[in-house]
This record gives structure tokens, sequence and C-alpha cells, in this order.
């Protein structure tokens, strides 16, 4: 059979099932269907109330209403909108004027988020990583530390390294989230704005960090044992 038969021929299929799923079809067909199983507009009603009257219709069960005043009082909804604190990098207002050097980034993190259904997940990649990579590894938090919202754990490492622990990240995530920031001398700004996610990104309370710090150094505690794989 030729490309050309092939195609003529899968295009007359598509058409049969388009034809067979059209809505008037459909319809008629289930209609018909309903019709058969005695299932017409006035039967399904009836069968409402007699699953009503036995007690197995769905019905959501409401707290009733609470009897009291709002502690907020009742002027709330008078308050003008307020904007919120300028936490741009640099506070400036509007687009930047002129592009930030990259140089300004001197060491990197990468935070690994877990939970209970994903903690060996993380210990796995977490030894995948020490074993590969001179890092400087921070603790198992089991709970929320710093801007972190979730259970995590970092390790810091130098620029060179990025070019290399980005793509093995990617390939070697086993579907955590991860939070690559950079360490410049604005934490906040690192954590809210210089970010780079590997899978799906999740919230980072680093609005109150400090704008202005000194920059993290990084001092790498562990040694590679394994060649990395290429
Ligand atoms: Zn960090």
């Amino acid at each position: 059979m030729s490309s050309e038969e092939r195609i003529i021929q899968n295009t007359e299929e598509d058409q049969a099932w388009a034809d067979w799923l059209a809505p008037t079809r459909r319809n008629f067909i289930i209609g018909a269907g309903l019709t058969a199983a005695g299932l017409t507009a006035g039967n399904i009603e009836a069968e409402a109330q007699d699953a009503a009257a036995n007690g197995l219709s769905f019905k959501p069960i409401v707290p009733p209403p609470d009897v009291g005043k709002s502690p907020w009082g009742y002027e709330t909804i008078k308050e003008l909108t307020p904007r919120p604190k300028n936490i741009r990098p640099g506070e400036e207002a509007g687009l930047p004027k002129a592009p930030r050097p990259y140089t300004d980034i001197k060491s990197y993190h990468a935070h690994f988020y877990f939970d209970e259904d994903s903690y060996e997940k993380a210990a796995l990649v977490r030894k995948w990583s020490l074993e590969r990579f001179p890092v400087e590894l921070g603790n198992w938090n089991l709970e929320p530390r710093g801007p972190h919202v979730t259970p995590s754990f970092y390790f810091g490492f130098t620029n060179d390294l990025l070019p290399i622990i980005v793509p093995w990240l990617q390939l070697n995530s086993l579907g955590l989230t991860i939070l690559l920031h950079p360490n410049t001398t604005d934490p906040r700004a690192d954590h809210l704005y210089y970010t780079l996610w590997v899978n799906r990104s999740q919230p980072v309370n680093a609005y109150g960090m400090p704008k202005q710090a000194a920059v993290e150094k990084i001092f790498p505690n562990t040694k590679p044992t394994v060649k990395l794989e290429v």
C-alpha cells in the first residue's frame, strides 16, 4: 500500500468515527438507550423522588449559620485599595534602566523540596549529587525553615558547576521540585526574582528577607567519589 493510499484509508476511517460520534447521532443513541432502559425524563424524576425518600439522594450537609459579630467590624468594605510595598530588586520603579551584570552572581543554592511521600526520592537525589559534585551540603530540614515553606535540604555550589548541575538535575530530579537561586547581595531578589526551577515551582516566603546583605560564601564539604556519567 502506498503512503497516499494509507492516508486516504485513515481519512475514511476517521470520517466514519466522526459520523458515528456526531452530536446528533450521539443524542439519538443516548435517547434510544434511555428509552430502552425505561429511563425517560419522567421516570428519572420519579426515581429521584424515590431516592430522596430512601435517604439516597445527594444534598450537601452544611453547618448552621454562626450567630454573632464579625471581628473585622463592618467598615472594611470602605477601605481604599492600598498598594503593597515595592519588593523589586533595588526597589526600582518600573523597568530597570540597564541589564544587571551576570557577574553579580557569586554562587548558587539548590533547594530540594519533599514531603512524607517523596522523601526517599530526595534522599536518593541527595546521595547521587554528593557522590558526584563537590558542594556545601546543609542539614535535612524536616520543617519549614527560612523562606522555604515545606521540608527541604539544600546544597550550595560554585558558578563553574552550573552548566553541569542544571542539566544533571533536569534529568535526575525524580520529579521533585527544586529551587535554584543565585547568591548576590540581594537575598530577597535571589529568592523572588532571580530563581530557576526544576519542575513545578512552589511558594517561597522571602518577602521579609533583607534586600542587602553580604554574599553567601560556599565552602564545599563533600568530595566526589563517583565519576560523572557522560
Ligand atoms: Zn538558599
